[in-house]
């Protein structure tokens, strides 16, 4: 997690290990994400303790810092000021980001900050990776859709996800979909060779008027790395960092024991199971359950096909664990659009990368390394008694 990691392929083409049928899951209800150890939230799962926690509503959800350890106070209050940092930059709700400078003025550099220049790389290289499934200059498409509507904090730490422009110029949520040639249309702004950036001077370009970045596949990923760097720096023995399930743990608990994470149920209440993690791992989940519409019985949700500029269809969950939470956040959302069979052989093939996906059937598709980590056979009640403490949240 320190520094910038490129994404490693495995020395060996491992085997394509699509591990399918484990679970069937009833499809019915309500939504659902990682549920872990914050204090938010029924406590599910592990997290530091006693220690220190600290919670704000940024990027577009609640992102929770629990931690524990001598200088655990104020290095919590240094990650925050750095989530706050980085919300300011690169949050489309901010109305001095990165994103609306770029977006108005099309064909210039412009300065940007440290913050949005890094997310540019490593998206550079998930976009790569991916063959473009994950591709942030899919901005015009997520307005059309509606999809960059501000939820804001009243939603409560459970419901929050992406932000939207608080500014005066948020989308509404659509209640249906756009035409079918507002869509070509939107994606014809589109286009990652079209958004250029220079590290060296700190500088960015979008090339073309209509074009903006849609950050909200990797942003928050990258706010839990740095806020863990921050916390790793001060010497931290253990923390967690939750970004709304977008999450790096830090440390090894006393114990020794691994980390307990549960996965949340896509479709109904309760989890799919739990993952046991050793520290330094990030764990993301991409779900059509975050944001979505329903229209004439067909859902809509905000993972988009940057190639047909289409809500994907055909997988509900993507759980990714990766060496860093922008890596894991962004290869959650490109595995979601490459579906089960290309989304598993792209995870194999990446070095200390490991996915679970679920399938519209219900079906959990697993790589082999993730076979190891995870328990399917909790259910929602088990995990509540293993919630440490018996915090039952708020
Ligand atoms: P969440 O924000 O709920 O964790 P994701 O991490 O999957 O969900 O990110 C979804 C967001 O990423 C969308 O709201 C949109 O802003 C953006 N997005 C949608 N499709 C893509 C794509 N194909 N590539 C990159 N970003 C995308
Ligand atoms: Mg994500």
């Amino acid at each position: 997690m320190t520094g910038r990691a490129h994404l490693a392929r495995r020395p060996l083409a491992s085997a394509l290990c699509v591990v399918a049928a484990l679970i069937a899951v009833a499809a019915i209800a309500a939504a659902g994400r990682l549920e872990t150890f914050d204090f938010l939230s029924p406590g599910a799962c592990d997290r530091p303790e006693p220690g220190v926690r600290s919670a704000d509503f940024l990027m577009g959800t609640y992102v929770v810092i629990s931690a524990e350890g001598p200088e655990a106070d104020p290095a919590v209050e240094e990650a925050m000021a750095v989530l706050r940092d980085i919300h300011r930059h690169l949050d489309p709700s901010a109305p001095q980001s990165d994103l609306a400078a770029l977006a108005a003025s099309p064909g210039r550099d412009i300065p940007v900050s440290t913050h949005l220049i890094a997310v540019l790389e490593i998206a550079d290289d998930v976009n790569r990776v991916s063959g473009g499934a994950f591709d942030p200059s899919i901005g015009p498409v997520v307005h059309l859709w509606g999809f960059d509507a501000d939820p804001g904090p009243s939603d409560g730490p459970d419901g929050g996800s992406d932000a939207g422009p608080e500014d005066g110029s948020a989308t509404r949520p659509r209640t249906a979909p756009p035409t079918a040639g507002e869509v070509t249309e939107a994606l014809g702004l589109t286009g990652w060779h079209d958004v250029t950036w220079d590290a060296a001077r700190r500088t960015a370009r979008l090339a073309r008027p209509g074009m903006s970045l849609a950050l909200g596949g990797i942003a928050k990923g990258y706010a839990v790395d740095s806020a863990a760097q921050v916390l790793a720096g001060a010497g931290v023995d253990r923390a967690v960092i939750d970004a709304g399930g977008d999450l790096y743990l830090l440390g090894t608990k006393p114990s020794g024991e691994p980390w307990r994470i549960a996965v949340r149920h896509p479709r109904a209440e309760g989890f799919l199971g739990v993952l046991e993690l050793p520290g330094g791992t990030a764990v993301a989940t991409s779900g059509d359950y975050e944001r979505f519409f329903v229209h004439e019985g067909r859902r809509y949700h905000h993972i988009l096909d940057p190639s047909t500029g289409w809500p994907v269809s055909g997988v509900v969950s993507v759980t990714v664990l990766a060496p860093t939470a922008a890596e894991a956040d962004a290869l959650a959302t490109a595995l979601f659009v490459l579906g089960p069979e290309r989304g598993l052989e792209l995870a194999e093939s990446l070095e200390r990368v490991e996915a679970l996906m679920v399938d519209e059937a219900g079906t959990i598709h697993l790589t082999t390394g993730m076979r190891a980590v995870f328990s399917p056979e909790l259910s929602g009640e088990d995990s509540r008694s293993g919630g440490r403490g018996g915090d039952d949240g708020d």
